[in-house]
């Protein structure tokens, strides 16, 4: 519905905050809410390096394609393994908020939340590729800080508060206080690594090949980091290894709790790592407040007890971690001018390219 005072709420509210998760892109426009949440999966013909699909159908399209068509996630491991390709990612969900407003929109100013292992120059790409997509101004910010603001955690007060953000590709985990990091461990190793633990498992224990999806399936379904009140059972359809044939079997939740410990437990050496590193008093403060799970990886069924069972701080989930990220983004977009002082300072040598 076209009218004079809708265009001028656009004005008002087209600034943006994009999730760059390695698994997930979230993209939230202020004064909206979240409008885009789809995987962060690029799909390209390799002859021509035309882009075919970007999200949730270039994820569909993810072992379904003909030889020249491939599907990257290009922050996968939470470093940018591909930046062209994040880079039309990236300009890609811009273009398509900037569809979805009212006329007569303004360029908006962009907060970009991206992992913490993303190198200076990896950083300042994707601040360029923001601007060359149509941003007036883009900030950058640490995926955890991010989180730590989207969990409600009290990140400009001069008391410690910890955040874990378990992704697809990366574990984050951070102390924060007075608007900076002051400890932190990024792993390479989280969702995604789970995943992978449990098609190793069936291919060893029971003959069974699966894919990355399936294992993905079961890890929801019935995964966990703590034994369970009831321990429930899952039907596991593959491959029979050796005779090629299709093959299901019956998993048990104990079993699967096996099957990812390796992962769990790097997940609870980050996290006691980081206390380890953690000054005194900010150690103190963390009694008090507890630390606060975010991602899609906080969902496994136990972690918070697991965690809390370890390290004797409360332990809790965030409301809605999967999108922690976006609202952190969120919040800083809403308030600049006191959050500023969260965002990546980018060092430029020469200046931004302007597209
Ligand atoms: P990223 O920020 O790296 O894009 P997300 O925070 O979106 O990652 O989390 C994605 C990961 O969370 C995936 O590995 C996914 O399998 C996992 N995940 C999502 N829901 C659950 C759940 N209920 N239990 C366990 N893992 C989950
Ligand atoms: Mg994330």
């Amino acid at each position: 519905m076209f009218s004079p005072i809708n265009s001028l709420l656009g004005f008002f509210s087209h600034d943006i905050g994009i999730d760059l998760g390695t698994a997930n892109t979230l993209v939230l426009v202020k004064g909206k809410g979240v409008v885009i949440n789809e995987p962060s999966v690029v799909a390209y013909d390799k002859k021509n390096k035309r882009v075919q699909a970007v999200g949730a159908e270039a994820k569909r399209m993810v072992g379904r394609t003909p030889a020249s068509i491939v599907a990257v996630r290009p922050l996968r491991d939470g470093v940018i393994s591909d930046f062209e390709t994040t880079e039309r990612m990236l300009a890609y969900f811009i273009a398509k908020v900037h569809e979805k407003t009212t006329f007569m929109v303004p360029k908006p100013r962009v907060v970009i939340g991206i992992p913490s292992g993303v190198t200076e120059v990896e950083k300042r790409a994707v601040h360029d590729a923001a601007l060359n997509a149509g941003a007036r101004e883009a900030y950058i910010i640490e995926e955890p800080m991010a989180a730590a603001i989207g969990a409600g955690q009290p990140v400009m007060e001069p008391t410690g508060s910890m955040i874990v953000d378990i992704g697809g590709g990366t574990t984050e985990v951070a102390v924060i206080s007075l608007g900076g990091i002051v400890a932190s461990r990024s792993i390479r190793i989280a969702g995604d690594e789970m995943d992978q633990e449990i098609i190793a498992y069936a291919r060893q224990k029971h003959n069974l090949l699966i894919g990355e999806r399936t294992a993905e399936q079961i890890k929801i379904q019935a995964g966990s980091a703590y034994p369970l009140e009831e321990e429930i059972e899952v039907t596991l359809k593959g491959r029979d290894v050796v005779t090629g044939l299709p093959k299901q079997i019956v998993l048990s939740s104990v079993e699967i709790r096996e099957a990812i410990s390796n992962s769990v437990n790097a997940i609870v050496e980050a996290v006691k790592a980081t206390i380890e590193i953690t000054p005194p008093e900010l150690v103190a403060d963390l009694m008090e407040y507890g630390i606060a799970l975010a991602g899609g990886g906080a969902l496994l069924r136990g972690l918070d007890q697991r965690l809390s069972h370890e390290t004797k701080f409360r332990v809790y989930v965030a409301p809605d971690p999967l999108s922690c990220v976006v609202r952190g983004t969120g919040a800083v977009l809403d308030d600049l001018d006191r959050l500023r002082k969260v965002l990546v300072q980018l060092q430029y040598t020469k200046p931004p390219r302007f597209g």
